[in-house]
């Protein structure tokens, strides 16, 4: 079922005086409460906004939409390609899929935008003066979902990170810095230890910088990062992170800011946009006129400034401002010291609306660029390096009835390695080198990584980890799987090694 609804048309106030498609979800639990809060905040500034809206959430996952997202609701979202959404409960048990990681992938939705600011003192938080915006890589790292269990003791879970997804997202970072005024933008990684994955973050961090020369440039480590968030966000501007980092510190970040209720969030891709409250739809107090409608109202203020609605955004925010300030509270964010009047969902919209024309005393008003560049990204054509395969990883079951004796598995598989004229390097256990000359302390699962290289091969540390073997190929690793396979061990995995450009794309194991 769709409603249309055509929001006051090109009124006198608007900045704007095209009519804007954008699609509307009303969620679970608070979300129509909170949705019809906002769209009533929306109609009093007169936006020229044409208001479709879709059912997804609980009820399509119980008609059977696997993904909460029915097929005409995908129709209506590639007309608008623009969503306001309201939080979705997601059913318990087994085969629901996450509606908001069907959503971030389908739409290509790589950027996660959370703003995070104090409203001390009307909102308890330590940190009056923080206000910072974490950017969050949104689609790949561990949560590309790729996860195998390869022995009865070992799962994995695959992180890729990308080229292009590094730099769609650090690009999207400085754009918005520059776009909103902000003079830093701070990388958060952990490449002392993932040196390919995270490294490869770090180094696009460090080449996309360098086309900013007006805004600096800053590096963490991911521990310390976040420790230093947590202490003294007031030094952070803009903070962009790989995907499962990026999850952690947005979390640590509203809650410092105290306003995990209020604030709202954006994700952004190429095409299509999509803008939420953080918060979720809190079935405990569903249709009891309580819920703050806050966190969607800075949501839909995020979508306004995105559309080139900047007039109507800042009067939204102000309002805002000015109805907390006033001491017009929710019931979530009472408090003896501030609160002048405790009142429901519809009273504290009202009171919204009745300020769309004030601004905020004693808190910063929000002030918005109106000449703001649109953020636009355009990655680069890189030309293809030169690969050239130079060995192989097999990863080995092994138990061997208890006795795990990495000396048992490195000399059989030696033995094996030179009939075909391969030369096993190393083998390690959980990243560690244990053959040859391993130590006797260090604990082995039953999950070896043993990595062979050509006999001709002469990787040593005089070169720098560059291997010059020039025979290597697809055939000579087949045999070699088969030697090995035919001697009864189980292989449970592949990675070949690769130089690009005759740099090692690999990481040496540990002790190597
Ligand atoms: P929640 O955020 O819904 O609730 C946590 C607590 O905060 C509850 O006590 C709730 O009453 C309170 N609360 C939340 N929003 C409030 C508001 N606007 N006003 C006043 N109080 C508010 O988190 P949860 O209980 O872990 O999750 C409930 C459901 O929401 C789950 O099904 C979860 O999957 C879903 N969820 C959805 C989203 C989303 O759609 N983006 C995000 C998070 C959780």
């Amino acid at each position: 079922m769709s409603l249309t609804k055509q929001l006051h048309q090109n009124q006198p106030g608007s900045s704007n005086a095209k009519t804007i498609p954008l699609t509307v979800a009303y969620g679970d639990g608070i979300g129509p409460e909170i949705m019809e809060a906002t769209i009533r905040v929306l109609e009093a500034l007169r936006v020229p906004l044409e208001l479709t809206d879709i059912q997804i959430g609980k009820e399509a996952y119980l008609n059977g939409h696997q993904s909460g997202i029915p097929d005409d609701a995908w129709d209506i979202l590639r007309d608008s390609r623009l969503l306001l959404k309201a939080p979705i409960t997601t059913p318990q048990g087994g085969g629901y899929k996450s509606l908001n990681v069907t959503l971030r992938k389908s739409l290509g939705l790589f950027a996660n935008v959370r703003p995070c600011r104090a409203f001390t003192p009307y909102v308890k938080s330590h940190f009056p003066n923080m206000d910072l915006t974490i950017i969050r890589e949104n689609e790949e790292d561990l949560y590309a979902g790729i996860e195998h269990q390869q022995t009865p003791e070992v799962v994995q879970c695959l992180k890729l990170i990308t080229r292009p997804g590094c730099e769609r997202i650090i690009r999207y970072a400085f754009e918005y810095a520059r776009a909103k005024g902000r003079s830093r933008v701070t990388c958060m990684t952990k490449d002392n230890i993932m040196k390919h994955t995270d490294g490869l973050f770090h180094q696009v961090f460090n080449e996309v910088a360098a086309s900013y020369p007006d805004i600096q440039a800053e590096h963490y480590i991911i521990d310390i990062g976040s420790a230093v968030l947590a202490t003294n966000p007031d030094r952070f501007e803009v903070v962009v992170a790989p995907n499962l980092y990026g999850d952690i510190i947005s979390d640590i970040t509203a809650q410092v800011a105290g306003s995990v209720g209020l604030g709202g969030s954006a994700n952004i891709g190429m095409d299509f946009a999509m803008f939420e409250a953080i918060h979720g739809s809190a079935p405990d107090i569903a249709g009891q006129n309580i819920a703050n409608p806050s966190g969607l109202l800075h949501a839909a203020a995020m979508m306004l400034a995105h559309t080139g609605l900047t007039t109507d955004s800042e009067r939204l925010q102000n309002a805002l401002l000015r109805t907390l300030e006033d001491g017009i509270h929710t019931p979530d964010i009472y408090n003896d010291a501030y609160t002048v009047r405790k009142v429901g969902t519809k009273e504290f919209t009202d009171a919204v609306i009745e300020r769309l024309d004030q601004r905020p005393e004693s808190l910063t008003p929000v002030t918005l660029r109106k000449d703001a560049p649109k953020i636009t990204i355009s990655i680069p054509e890189r030309p293809r390096p030169e690969k050239k395969l130079v060995g192989t990883d097999l990863f080995i079951d092994w138990h061997n009835g208890g006795d795990r004796n990495p000396d048992l598995i490195g000399k059989a598989l030696e033995e094996a390695a030179g009939q075909v004229g391969w030369r096993l390097k190393m083998i390690t256990n959980r990243g560690v080198k244990v053959y040859p000359q391993g130590l006797p302390e260090t604990f082995c699962t039953d999950h070896w990584r043993c990595r062979f290289v050509s006999e001709s091969s002469t990787m040593g540390p005089d070169r720098k980890g560059m291997i010059t073997s020039e025979k290597v190929t697809m055939k000579a690793i087949l045999h070699l799987q088969q030697e090995i396979s035919d001697l009864g061990f189980d292989i449970i995995k592949t990675e070949n090694l690769y130089e690009m450009d005759g740099q090692r794309a690999y990481s040496l194991g540990q002790g190597e």
